[in-house]
């Protein structure tokens, strides 16, 4: 009898999109590409050099000079059509991010109806680039002031939201009549190329929208390209510094958002069952691998002890899978690297002093994937790795503080100012910590206070350098130059042209 193999998928070449079709890689370098679930590698990305950087930016250089011309009214009607390819093919993209990402499907489908809110904001470019108009500012003088895109920017994205972090970037960029190069994550770049596909079947002209892939020697080539005028980048802190420093040198518009260290706050009066259940979706949900994710939670008072028993509870239920298992709440991590860094914090944790109540290594699925299951700390201190580290993981960190002042400290005193959030009955101190807290996104009894599509998204400190956040009315800011114009002409009674009509007031 002949034993039937399986053959193993085979790995597919991830090839850049320049001009409106994709180019094959040229520099002889490349990044595999896994499904986290199975850890076997599906794809092999390109990694452009500085020639093929050059080509893209040219390539959009060029497409720019017609696209800026088109009518704000023929770019929202492209814009609509966009909404409706991208909104029908939401699971097929989904599916892309599962497949090379993890997150479970209905996670994916939930970052694509986030991301197609930023696209939806954008149908309104005529009202978002509308400017100002005084008339008569002083005799016979108007002043008025208009909005006209940059050139070429790049977007360069991380790989916890490999579609929508580079649609907060392109859609606003597009809208505003700009030209891009998008160098997203290596580790899950298909959804980029799929992007690129859609764009151009919605009727995206060749070159206004490009793809290259690579490492740093592709997002340095766009740095130090002289048409490259701005520059949105997401990903960890060092680097946001690092491409916020080179492109600001270069003279470049440049917004870098960067890593986060996220605390929970939970006062002794919150509803302890809403918090654990917000603590454990925030802290646990995508496997931890959010920019918004709940890393540390504060627990003030008398809450500790019941707070912890209650996530204790609910952790079994987090079924952790294959992100393609209908069943799946929790996928794996991104990378074997990735999980293993995150799962050290967990072994070093008893000997820092925290107390480990729940090791996700534990109950991680067996197999190749990438998995860990969530964790669970308490009694962790700000002087410990556990605290100071952004882990960007399932690992969720208790600390427990006596009073609401103290809690306020830890989160002002924390070098990143993402997001944060109060759990509390009490309007009066949810009011107060808005007020005293330093971070760019505040929950109140919302864990992850992620703004809609019509506010921006930003932190503050070590998690955002620049001073215009990203998508929404401060994306529409960044992605264009206001000009203000201040027009006198002739008064038509005492002018000595002949206009060939009588001139009457
Ligand atoms: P990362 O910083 O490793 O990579 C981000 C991008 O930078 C990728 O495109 C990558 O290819 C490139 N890059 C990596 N190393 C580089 C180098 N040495 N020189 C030049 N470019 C380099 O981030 P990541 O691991 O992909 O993403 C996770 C991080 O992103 C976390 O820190 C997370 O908090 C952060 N993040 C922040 C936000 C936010 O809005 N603030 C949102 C999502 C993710």
């Amino acid at each position: 009898m002949t034993e039937l193999i399986e053959a193993p998928p085979a790995v597919q070449p991830i090839n850049h999109w320049i001009g409106g079709a994709r180019r094959e890689g040229a520099s002889g370098r490349s990044g595999a590409v896994y499904n986290p679930a199975t850890g076997v590698q599906t794809g092999a990305v390109d990694f452009a050099s500085v020639a093929e950087i050059d080509a893209a930016v040219q390539v959009a250089k060029e497409a720019f000079a017609s696209w800026r011309v088109l009518s704000v009214a023929r770019r929202a009607e492209l814009f609509f059509r966009i909404r409706e390819l991208f909104h029908a093919h939401r699971e097929d993209i989904a599916r892309i991010l599962t497949a090379e990402h993890g997150k479970v499907l209905s996670d994916a489908m939930g970052e694509v109806a986030r991301g197609l809110e930023v696209i939806e904001f954008c149908c309104g470019i005529p009202t978002l680039l509308k400017g100002g108009f005084t008339e008569q500012a002083s005799t016979g003088i108007d002043v008025y002031s208009i909005r006209q895109p940059l050139g070429v920017v790049a977007g360069i994205t991380p790989f916890n939201f490999p579609a929508m972090v580079p649609m907060w970037m392109w859609a606003p960029a597009l809208a505003c009549g700009n030209t891009f190069v998008l160098k997203p994550s290596e580790k899950d770049p298909s959804a980029s190329v799929f992007t690129a596909e859609l764009l151009k079947e919605a009727g995206v002209p060749d070159g206004v929208f490009n793809v290259v892939h690579g490492d740093k020697v592709a997002v340095d080539a766009l740095l130090e390209h002289p048409d490259v005028v701005a520059i949105s980048f997401v990903g960890s802190t060092p680097i946001a510094k690092y491409v916020y420093e080179r492109a600001t040198e270069r003279g470049k518009r440049c917004q870098a958002l960067g890593g986060a260290k996220n605390h929970m706050i939970v006062l002794p009066d919150a509803d302890l069952d809403m918090a654990a259940d917000a603590a454990v979706s925030a802290g646990y949900g995508s496997a931890g691998e959010r920019c918004m994710a709940v890393s540390m939670v504060v627990a003030v008072g008398n809450a500790a002890d019941d707070l912890v028993a209650k996530i204790k509870e609910r952790i079994p239920k987090v079924k952790v899978g294959d992100g393609f298992d209908p069943d799946a709440e929790m996928g794996p991590l991104v990378t074997r690297e990735h999980r293993d860094r995150v799962a050290s914090y967990v072994d070093k944790a008893p000997a820092e002093g925290a107390t480990v109540v729940v090791d996700g290594r534990e109950i991680a699925p067996a197999g190749d994937g990438f998995f860990l299951g969530p964790s669970l700390l308490d009694n962790v201190k700000p002087e410990m790795a556990s605290y100071r580290d952004e882990i960007f993981g399932p690992v969720l960190g208790v600390t427990r503080v006596d009073t609401y002042d103290e809690a306020v400290r830890l989160v002002n005193e924390n070098p990143y100012g993402n997001g944060t959030a109060i759990f509390t009955r009490d309007g009066g101190v949810a009011r107060q910590f808005q007020f005293d807290v330093q971070a760019g996104m505040v929950g109140i009894n919302v864990p992850i206070p992620v703004p809609v599509a019509y506010y921006s998204f930003g932190g503050w400190k070590s998690s955002l350098f620049g001073d215009r956040h990203i998508y929404g009315p401060e994306g529409i800011d960044f992605y264009t130059h206001s000009k203000v114009v201040t027009s006198r002409w002739p008064d038509p009674a005492t002018s000595k042209v002949d206009l060939g009509f009588p001139q009457t007031r």
